[in-house]
């Protein structure tokens, strides 16, 4: 059963560096503080009785936990261990940098329950995490992530595609390597440029050009079709709206509220370009949960269909896998895959 996350924001607190994109105060919506352990327990309290059977995990985002003195990392697990013993609180989950991680802090941790540690790898390319002030290189990520697997805990990336220095060649590779790592998820954040970020003042000065939101997309289908192919699940797609991100926090690049789905329904409508010959009727069954995902949002991939000749009808079947789709046309039915059956090239993005 899925988790419901009990999120707790802690922008910026901990954290020495400034990547050229981050602001974090603006990402997280947070104000800056520290949640008290009174805080903890209330939100936790609050979100239990909402939750009913589902299990809880408490997950500290944003900033960068492991940086934090000792003695406030204790403070904010505190309150979780006896939450833990009772069964309250199924997991917790911290997010934090690769740098800050080694194998002694990793087990104690893991003596105090976090069972996830979310890295921000960003990129796997020293020259891209150099010219975004990372402060760290790909080598250190790779040793975080052998870390946190061998102390048997879940381990996450978060990739930024479109950062400085960056091509789909190299976020590829990155993702490929954190794959090969052994994360055992991932989130896909494409670069934004948020005001009075250092990319913003790049950005206004012509020294950087963003991925737009066309680009990314096509960009982010290719990753995600990669991870699909080799079953690691991408857990987000673009930063979430109701984190202080709106129009004016936001300069330019990949964004959109939607960008997940916009991103998923990419495959679908790949998937039916390449076996519906234009000119044809079409009905093509899906997953219920895919539903919206296959007629597109705002129906774009019903409409770019008819702009083809395609009279597409889209109809839930319980029967069918997440990733499947029966195609119905008037010469065949047939079920494919957007893994198996669908095949993208760097060249493509
Ligand atoms: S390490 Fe994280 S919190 Fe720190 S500046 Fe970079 S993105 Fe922001």
């Amino acid at each position: 059963m899925k988790p419901v996350t009990v999120p707790f924001f802690i922008s910026h607190q901990g954290c020495p560096h400034t990547c050229v994109f981050c602001d974090q105060r603006t990402i997280s919506g947070a104000n800056g503080e520290l949640p008290t352990a009174e805080l903890i327990r209330d939100r936790i309290n609050l979100w239990r009785s909402s939750a009913r059977e589902r299990p809880l995990e408490v997950a500290f985002f944003g900033g960068t936990f492991t940086a934090l003195p000792e003695e406030i990392q204790s403070e904010l697990l505190a309150p979780l261990q006896p939450l833990l013993e009772a069964g309250t609180v199924d997991s917790v989950r911290i997010s934090t940098r690769p740098d800050y991680i080694d194998a002694d802090h990793v087990a104690w941790l893991s003596e105090r329950g976090v069972s996830t540690i979310e890295l921000g790898v960003q990129s796997m390319d020293d020259s891209v995490l150099a010219a975004s002030g990372r402060g760290h290189v790909a080598a250190e990520s790779l040793n975080a992530i052998r870390c946190i697997k061998r102390q048997g805990i879940r381990a996450g990336a978060q990739l930024m595609p479109g950062l400085p220095g960056d091509s789909p060649a190299s976020s590829l590779a990155s993702l490929e390597q954190v794959i090969s790592a052994g994360v055992d998820f991932i989130r896909i954040y494409p670069t934004v440029v948020l005001q009075g970020t250092e990319l913003a003042r790049r950005y206004s000065a012509g020294e950087f050009m963003p991925l737009s939101l066309d680009r990314g997309v096509l960009l982010c289908a290719l990753l995600l079709h990669r991870a699909m192919q080799a079953g690691i699940p991408v857990i987000r797609i673009g930063l979430q709206a109701d984190h202080g991100l709106d129009a004016e926090s936001i300069l330019a690049g990949c964004w959109h509220p939607a960008l997940g789905q916009l991103v998923r329904s990419q495959l679908y409508a790949d998937l039916v370009c390449r076996f519906v010959p234009s000119g044809q009727r079409a009905t093509v069954y899906c997953h219920p949960a895919r539903l919206s995902d296959v007629i597109g949002v705002k129906r774009e991939t019903l409409l770019s269909q008819l702009r083809r000749g395609v009279q597409m009808r889209v109809v839930p079947d319980a029967a069918l896998q997440n990733e499947e789709l029966t195609i119905q046309t008037e010469d065949s039915c047939t079920t494919y895959s957007v893994i198996a059956d669908l095949h993208y090239s760097i060249h493509e993005v």
